[in-house]
């Protein structure tokens, strides 16, 4: 196949019907394209979180730079300050954060959960005290969908329950069931416009029974796309992709999967080959604040004293501004000094290396050739890394929860 998968060959047009089509199948793994309102996406792909209306350290223009096509924001950060209602006013988050293309919001259910001692959960939904004021707020269903209505999100998720970890079997089922039932809520509360999206969310923890319950439920509502929620909570990788070996063969293949919160450069090369098309994680850009660059040959600490005098780029195949303009001794210069630059040059970068690792996996779907591409980028990193084991660049010590999104 000659199209070129990272610029699809149909034209956007505002008003696009939503949808998603496979290019190429590569054993469980798919190459697509995501049709918008806002344009097309074209899949696998990553999505850089934009948390509170902005991708952490980068201007919108840099953003597009690197090959990025979509982004996330965060419904609770983004109601809480400067609020859904102001954004609205301001004519959506698209023109807000200068990001015309599509946006996909979260539900807020993730941050809400895990604000612990400040929320308290029913039935009917979650009351929580805002973690910048103390201030009292309330997210249902039904008002998580409207806020993210309000902010003009592409695809909007449903609002869920993100089941804690560890947790007992009859806690992870009760869990699960109720995320089924705001499930159903969250998409009679939705607005189905031409070209918007809304996915619904399986959960069900580690066990194959209840993620396989899950599914049944989110299908017999029916959705435009599914994301598998509630992983890369503390499972660790092997389970984290026993659970998509058993729940990905589930979903309906002519709807895009996303998988939420994943991942590290290995768990996205993991996910692709399982039949996942959409991720997103503060990794790249969390690691690029502190220091930390991913590369074709693994992962670099620029704040690590051997690149004190190293006028070679931080990765000789990347193409991104740190890498053409500046050596490994500026940006370890740039971080000692504490200046503002290392973590913008370097979260620009790793968010380019993100979005080259995805390229390239579409690329190998489309020529047959998954396999033996995934084998050669592990290998590479591996022999970057000598003989140590790859470094699992996770969230820092002490990292409180809420930092995960953000
Ligand atoms: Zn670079």
């Amino acid at each position: 196949m000659s199209q070129d998968v990272c610029r699809p060959a149909v034209p956007a047009s505002s008003g696009d019907a939503f949808g998603w089509e496979s290019v190429a199948q590569d054993g469980a793994a798919r190459a697509g394209v995501m049709r918008t309102a806002h344009g097309p996406v074209a899949t696998p792909v990553f999505m850089p979180v934009g948390t509170a209306g902005t991708v952490k350290a980068m201007a919108a223009d840099t953003v597009r730079s690197t090959g990025a096509t979509i982004v996330l924001g965060n419904t609770y950060h983004l109601m809480l300050r400067p609020g859904a209602e102001r954004v609205q006013a301001l004519g959506g988050l698209h023109p807000f954060m200068d990001w015309p293309g599509p946006i996909l919001t979260d539900s807020g259910g993730f941050q809400v959960m895990s604000l612990g001692a400040l929320r308290t959960l029913d039935a009917d939904g979650v009351t929580f005290r805002s973690h910048l004021d103390g201030s009292r707020h309330r997210l249902t269903p039904e008002r998580s969908i409207r806020i993210q209505h309000a902010l003009d999100a592409t695809i909007t998720m449903a609002f869920d329950e993100c089941t804690p970890y560890p947790a007992t079997p009859e806690q992870v089922a009760a869990s699960m069931r109720l995320s089924m039932r705001w499930a159903e809520r969250s998409r009679q509360a939705f607005v189905a416009r031409r070209g918007y999206a809304m996915f619904g969310i399986v959960q069900g923890g580690t066990d194959a029974g209840l993620r396989a319950e899950s599914v049944a439920a989110l299908r017999e509502i029916g959705f435009e796309g599914y994301a598998v929620g509630g992983l890369a909570v503390g499972e660790g990788q092997a389970e984290m992709l026993r659970v998509l070996d058993a729940t990905v063969p589930l979903l309906p293949a002519d709807r895009p999967r996303y998988l939420m919160g994943v991942g590290t450069p290995d768990d996205l090369v993991a996910g692709v080959a399982r039949g996942i098309d959409m991720f997103d994680c503060v990794m790249p850009t969390r690691a690029g604040r502190t220091a930390r660059a991913y590369t074709a040959r693994g992962v670099l600490n620029l704040r690590n004293a051997r690149h004190a005098g190293d006028p070679g780029p931080v990765d000789a195949a990347c193409g991104c501004t740190a890498c053409r303009r500046h050596s490994r001794a500026y940006l370890h210069h740039l971080f000692r000094a504490g200046e503002m630059l290392g973590p913008m040059l370097l979260s620009e970068h790793n968010i380019r290396y993100y979005q080259d690792l995805m390229r390239g996996l579409r690329e190998a779907i489309v020529r047959g050739e998954l396999a033996a591409h995934s084998a050669h980028v592990r290998a590479v990193w591996q022999e970057g890394q000598g003989s140590a084991p790859l470094p699992e660049v996770g969230d820092p010590p002490g990292a409180a929860p809420l930092d995960r999104h953000t």
